[in-house]
């Protein structure tokens, strides 16, 4: 250590330039260039933090530039670097003296070396966020002085020339607390990471994003900088900051706060609109680019929420599009925005209540692409029924039984047009006719026909086709759609025919033979079994009788007439022979005799 650092120590917090001009005012010096220049070194490299003029400095003092390391202030370009923290030259104020009178005052009693020389300038006062002293928690001012060029960073010299309104500093101080960023950035230059958001930001731009937020939320987007006083600033940035502390979702959601508010004003969905002098600040055409990360945010968020895209402008031109209002839409495809919003309501993309103005009511954007593509471009019942050669009853059914979709529904009392999408229903006859097998032959039918022969439905008929299960599927050039379709219906009929344990009444009389009543009367009288069962086709119940429970019965008994007619002579003459012979009927059903067979004679 040399006599020259004995003089006056350096002091934590204290800026190089500081140190080296009170040095020189201990010396007698009148300016600090004068004294640097002397030493051999030069004061405003010293002031840009030149490692090697430093290092003469350091010589000079014969200490080891690591303990004047915490003063150094690197400049260079636009940007200022203090304590591995980046500044742009505005958040920084280094021209005119910025100072705690309490601090100085204090620094006499407390300070060692040269008496009169003991006030230090701290780097925390360059900090134009740092609005009040941590340690008196008064305003820090800054003096109304521009020093000459010659004075320029020069603390002692600035100080002394400040002297004379000192009491004036003093009997006007103003009690001012520190606010929450003040206290972050002293924080983070200390080393410690307590905001991730903000800690990703370089720290002027996270002390300028918290302090336009607050200000924001405390005077509304248009406030100016300039009509706020410092502690109304404070307060801003105290607002600012605590909404932004955290992580990026915070700020994503002050952004989606704000951009909401268009939906309740009828204002242009403009970023100057919504966030005033934030977005002011981050668009000028000089706009720091650190920002970037700031607007990417803000851009995504807005996107996300606020129905902008091609031909609008947010930072710069828009080029993508994620949400649509009914005007966008109406700009966009052509589509009126009143007859958009209609349909939109009886498709259940919207409800009566949460409708707004053209422009505010949104969806997203590929939501409202497909939706005007189908429902609005798309054609009527009258046309998508010449396309497909379909009745109007088949219609329904064909889109009932999701073979082609239909848009527009009877809702609130409104009723839109169904509307049919022309593009799917060439599909859907695309699809079909790409199962032919043959050409067109006499046994080949229409579908209709089909219908009527197998007793399938439309509907069934479609799907064998559509799932390969009919072998002979033709397409008849000279009609139109469903029409065109020719299928063999015995084929069907095969298909769909199940070899069946059961027949009806009907065929028992034709089997035993005998008529209706006697029939009816040998099931009610349980002389032949039988079930009910619904109609296999028709579905209708009917009684049935099993094959082999008739075959049984024809084995085992034979009626009267049967007898008589196999025997060539009259019922009544076969009865007499019979009863000649002790023969007695089994039973009789319906005024029929029915006799076992075993007990007959042989012909
Ligand atoms: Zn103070």
């Amino acid at each position: 250590m040399s006599r020259l650092s004995k003089l006056l120590q350096f002091n934590a917090g204290e800026t190089l330039a500081s140190y080296c001009s009170r040095l020189a005012a201990a010396c007698g010096y009148r300016h600090a260039r004068s004294f640097a220049t002397d030493m051999g070194f030069s004061f405003q490299k010293v002031v840009t933090g030149d490692a090697g003029h430093i290092r003469t400095f350091a010589s000079v003092l014969d200490v080891s530039v690591n303990h004047l390391s915490s003063g150094i202030i690197s400049s260079g370009g636009k940007m200022h670097e203090i304590a591995g923290e980046k500044f742009s030259r505005p958040s920084v104020q280094r021209l005119r003296l910025r100072f705690c009178p309490l601090c100085v005052r204090e620094d006499e009693h407390l300070c060692e070396g040269r008496r009169g020389y003991r006030a230090f300038g701290r780097i925390d006062w360059l900090i134009t966020a740092n609005r009040a002293c941590l340690k008196h928690e008064v305003q820090i001012i800054t003096s109304e002085q521009f020093p000459s060029s010659k004075f320029n960073h020069d603390f002692a010299a600035n100080l002394a020339a400040e002297r004379e309104c000192m009491e004036t500093h003093l009997a006007s101080l103003r009690h001012m607390k520190v606010d929450a960023l003040q206290l972050y950035m002293h924080a983070r230059m200390a080393g410690m990471k307590t905001s991730e958001w903000l800690d990703s930001l370089p720290i002027y731009i996270a002390a300028t994003t918290c302090e336009l937020v607050g200000g924001i939320e405390r005077h509304e987007a248009g406030f100016l900088n300039s009509e706020l006083d410092q502690v109304e600033l404070s307060a801003c940035a105290d607002v600012g900051f605590s909404l932004l502390q955290g992580d990026e979702s915070n700020f994503r959601e002050f952004i989606r706060r704000r951009a909401d508010r268009y939906f309740s004003t009828r204002r242009y969905a403009g970023g100057r609109s919504m966030f005033g002098r934030l977005y002011e600040k981050l668009a000028h055409h000089r706009a720091d680019p650190n920002f970037e990360p700031v607007q990417r945010v803000m851009r995504d968020e807005v996107l996300n929420n606020v129905p902008l895209g091609p031909g609008d402008d947010f930072f710069g031109p828009v080029n993508e599009r994620r949400l649509h209002s009914l005007r966008t839409a109406h700009v966009t495809f052509g589509v009126h925005p009143k007859r958009l919003m209609k349909s939109l309501l009886n498709a259940g993309h919207i409800s009566s209540g949460t409708a707004r103005t053209h422009g505010r009511t949104v969806l997203p954007a590929d939501v409202m692409e497909n939706f005007v593509r189908d429902a609005v471009n798309g054609i009527t019942a009258p046309e998508a029924r010449a396309l497909l050669g379909a009745s109007r009853r088949s219609l329904d059914s064909l889109s009932e039984h999701g073979f082609i979709s239909v848009q527009g529904r009877k809702e609130d009392n409104i009723r839109t047009e169904p509307r049919y999408d022309a593009a799917q229903i060439e599909t859907f006859l695309a699809l079909l006719r790409s199962r032919v097998t043959c050409v067109p032959t006499a046994k080949l039918v229409p579908l209709l026909n089909a219908v009527h022969v197998t007793n399938c439905s439309y509907n069934a008929l479609l799907d064998m086709i559509v799932n390969n299960e009919l072998a002979s599927v033709a397409w008849d050039q000279e009609s139109v759609g469903l029409l065109a379709i020719r299928i063999d219906p015995d084929e069907v009929l095969a298909m769909t025919t199940e070899p069946d344990e059961f027949v009806n009444l009907k065929t028992v009389e034709i089997e035993i033979p005998s008529s209706f009543n006697v029939v009816r009367a040998l099931v009610v009288d349980g002389h032949l079994p039988s079930i009910k069962r619904p109609h296999p086709k028709a579905g209708i119940p009917q009684t049935a009788v099993s094959i082999k429970a008739l075959a049984s019965f024809k084995q085992t008994y034979v009626s009267l007439a049967n007898i008589a007619r196999a025997r060539g002579t009259r019922t009544r003459k076969c009865r007499s022979y019979l009863e000649a012979r002790g023969i007695a009927p089994s039973f009789v059903a319906a005024e029929m005799p029915f006799y076992l067979q075993s007990s007959l004679p042989k012909v």
